[in-house]
């Protein structure tokens, strides 16, 4: 079998993404996400697998594959794969790359386990996202830097942050050139451990990693940098859709995707398929309209819930709040991905230190990080007139739109607004945990005596508050039937039902996790 796909995880749920595509012995993996599902199985916020024993915990509950030569060494107890050695999944793997769709959790959550020496191929955007990501992350993720342990008293520990800098992985970005305020971004440690850095290195648009060719195509997702990838094999091109759709702002970029992906004559197309139920999708647009509509009729304040990280959400709600003429008020973790996404080069990324539209809310803390420090001290120079306290709030609510989700909720005890509107603009609930969440926004909502739009709780995007990020069912035909790839193969779905429809334009093959298929 000189090539062949293996999936560890994406199939038959949605996230987790793990695929191995390999030829003549070498691989490369098509993301390496968290699977929320499998973990939440087992763990939740109180109970976390333990840092201290590195891979063990995953590995025993069979969430991360067994695999030789994947993952970092300093994570690996002496003797753990001889304890492996007969799982059926087990074996020594050779991988030269991991191709990173976008920066959601789901799909780059995992690279904390990788060695940081196999390079990451991603868009510029991604990089910085997840860079991003982490050095605001209060829980221990390690995508872009690793944070070396040491075998002490039988416990994987951290190392001594005076003496062991962090390492930084390597990171490939398609393009010609980077720009300077990029590498600073990536370069800038932000911890008092040093960041042994490793520049973001510019590769082709078709990058060689071991035997493959690969090309990374930018398409829209609810996240920006989000791309999809094809790789050429000995036995032909793999494409590989990632988490994309057709109904955001970016929607021409998933078409020219589409065209391209068709050009190659793909052998293989692995396609996400979260939403093919959904047969008209809420557009962004649409929310957009929807939230100024509810934006111009309120009085008091605002609270706009969106998810983290949705920045296309995000930049609508500074157009109304332009509009409206309030103040688009940010946590410090949104302007720092925005700085990030500027420092990207990404296009419409506003200025949060000039855009009169922004202000920063900033919380009491008995103890701040250094980058939040930093953050506050710069903003509080450039615009003291927009950094904002529970005061300011409280004094002229009118004035403001607060992003605020769940975890701000301390701040609603501070501003003891009365009344107001609350925009529920993220997704709906998938599972009881989640449904419980929801019940407890919406005690809050109730003792502040905000009314809310949008829904909480089970309601696929039928509030026209909330545009998924994910292709509805004729997006995905139009996908199909466009790249006309000879082999079909769903991930991030639970819909086998609907893609029979395609077994008469191709063969549509569900993979069995941790078997290989063989790719001809
Ligand atoms: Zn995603």
């Amino acid at each position: 079998m000189p090539v062949s796909l293996t999936f560890y995880d994406g199939t038959g749920c949605i996230g987790g993404n793990k695929i191995l595509l390999e030829d003549e012995g070498i691989g490369l993996f098509l993301d390496f996400g968290t699977n929320f599902g499998a973990e939440g199985l087992f763990f939740d916020e109180f109970l976390r697998p333990r840092a201290t024993f590195g891979l063990a915990d995953l590995l025993v509950l069979n969430i991360l594959p067994p695999l030789k030569g994947l993952y970092r060494s300093d994570l690996e107890y002496p003797g753990l794969w001889e304890k492996y050695s007969a799982h059926p999944w087990f074996r020594e793997v050779e991988i030269r790359g991991i191709l990173l769709s976008h920066a959601h959790f789901d799909h780059c959550g995992y690279l904390t386990y990788l060695r940081p020496d196999v390079p990451v191929l991603t868009s510029l955007t991604t990089a910085l996202a997840t860079k991003a990501l982490q050095d605001t992350s209060s829980s221990q993720v390690e995508l872009c830097y690793i944070t070396p342990r040491e075998l002490k008293d039988g416990l994987l520990r951290a190392t001594d942050y005076r003496s062991v800098p962090h390492q930084q992985r390597p990171f490939w970005v398609p393009g010609e050139s980077i720009p300077e305020e990029a590498h600073g971004f990536w370069e800038k440690a932000v911890t008092s451990r040093r960041l042994c850095s490793q520049p973001l290195k510019a590769c082709s648009s078709e990058a060689e990693l071991g035997p493959f060719r690969v090309r990374l195509f930018p398409v829209d997702h609810s996240i920006p940098g989000a791309g999809a990838f094809a790789v050429k094999t000995s036995a032909g091109w793999v494409v590989y859709t990632g988490d994309l759709r057709l109904h955001g702002k970016q929607a021409h970029l998933t078409r020219q995707f589409m065209q391209e992906a068709a050009r190659l004559k793909p052998k293989v197309l692995i396609c996400e398929g979260t939403h093919p139920e959904v047969e008209r999708p809420v557009h962004e647009q649409e929310v957009a309209a929807n939230c100024f509509e509810v934006v111009k009729k309120a009085e008091g304040l605002v609270i706009a819930d969106f998810g983290p990280r949705n920045v296309e959400r995000l930049l609508s709600f500074l157009e109304i709040a332009g509009e409206t003429e309030r103040l688009l008020t940010l946590t410090p973790k949104d302007i720092y991905l925005l700085e990030a996404l500027r420092a990207a080069g990404e296009p419409g990324i506003p200025d949060p230190m000039t855009d009169q539209r922004v202000a920063l809310y900033v919380r009491p803390k008995a103890l701040r990080k250094p980058w939040e420090e930093e953050l506050i001290a710069r903003f509080g120079e450039r615009a003291p007139e927009r950094l904002i306290d529970a005061a300011r709030v409280k004094f002229a609510p009118q004035d403001f739109i607060l992003c605020f989700s769940y975890y701000d909720f301390h701040a609603l005890l501070d501003i003891e607004p009365e009344g107001g509107t609350y925009i529920y603009s993220s997704s709906e609930a998938y599972d009881e945990e989640m449904l419980m969440d929801h019940e407890r926004v919406r005690n809050w909502i109730n003792f502040f005596g905000f009314r809310l739009y949008g829904t909480l709780g089970r309601d696929r995007e039928r509030s026209g508050f909330h545009a998924s990020g994910h292709i509805h069912g004729p997006g995905i035909e139009e996908l199909v039937e466009t790249v006309k790839p000879e082999v079909l193969i769903p991930v991030h779905t639970e819909n086998r039902e609907f893609f029979r429809r395609f077994e008469g334009i191709c063969r549509v093959v569900w993979p069995e996790r941790g078997r290989a298929l063989a790719v001809e």
